[in-house]
């Protein structure tokens, strides 16, 4: 099976600072994938790298078995800055996506405001910013995408908020078959929602495994025998 994000060698340089360094990556599809790492160590770097906003300075990068810029089409992205026009209202917001994209769907970009009870007529301005949230995803979700890339979507969400955001991943996106990768800094926000887990620090990938077996090594290296 096709990887949905493929890095080889991958690595981006600011002038003498190395925001991602030599990563080497093969993320399976259809599954929920969480990269966590602390402030710095690179998780928007490799998100827009994957999107095809940055150019590699070392290696490459394959989403969906091509190029980032070939597969766009296919790769919805909610950044962390949520870029959204204040001025419009949600309905036109989403509108937007229709002049952009052939793929896109109105209806299920609608339909994720109804389930999030935001009326359409609202000025994004006046959004929270869970609901923010909500619009960034409903608008990524709208190209039916089959990888989600989300940049520490719930970062700005106080604990219910930032639950309810998890489950509607894993209940509605994550079980239509699409591939999701979740960025955060915190391993509650992975640690029960993501299948695999991708660690970065300094710039480069300390851990990449399954969460299963990632939990089989920490158990294996704190048990009885490791203790002793
Ligand atoms: P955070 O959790 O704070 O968003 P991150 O894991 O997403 O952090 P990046 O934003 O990818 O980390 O940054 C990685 C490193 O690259 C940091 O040291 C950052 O200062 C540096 N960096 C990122 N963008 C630039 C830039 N445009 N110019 C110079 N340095 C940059």
């Amino acid at each position: 099976m096709t990887p949905a994000l493929e890095a080889t060698g991958l690595g981006r340089r600011y002038r003498r600072t190395w925001a991602l360094r030599d990563c080497s990556l093969s993320l399976p599809p259809g599954r929920v994938i969480g990269l966590l790492g602390p402030n710095g160590a690179g998780k928007t770097t490799l998100l827009s790298l994957a999107t095809g906003l940055l150019r590699p300075s070392t290696g490459d990068v394959h989403v969906l078995g091509r190029p980032p810029r070939s597969a766009i089409a296919e790769v919805g992205f909610v950044a962390q800055d949520k870029p959204l026009y204040r001025s419009l209202t949600v309905a036109e917001t989403l509108s937007v996506g229709d002049w952009l994209n052939p793929r896109w769907d109105l209806a299920l970009a609608r339909q994720r405001m109804a389930r999030a009870d935001i009326p359409l007529r609202q000025k994004v301005g006046s959004l929270s910013g869970g609901q923010r949230s909500q619009l960034a995803l409903a608008m990524a979700l709208g190209k039916r995408p089959k990888l989600l890339l989300l940049d520490e979507p719930v970062a700005d969400l106080d604990p219910l908020a930032r639950r309810e955001f998890l489950k509607i991943l894993l209940d509605e996106v994550a079980d239509s078959g699409v591939t999701v990768v979740l960025s955060s800094h915190l391993l509650t926000d992975v640690e029960r929602t993501c299948e695999y887990l991708v660690l970065l620090a300094a710039s480069r990938v300390q851990l990449a495994d399954s969460s299963e077996a990632l939990l089989r090594r920490h158990r294996i290296a704190t048990g009885p025998r490791a203790q002793a």
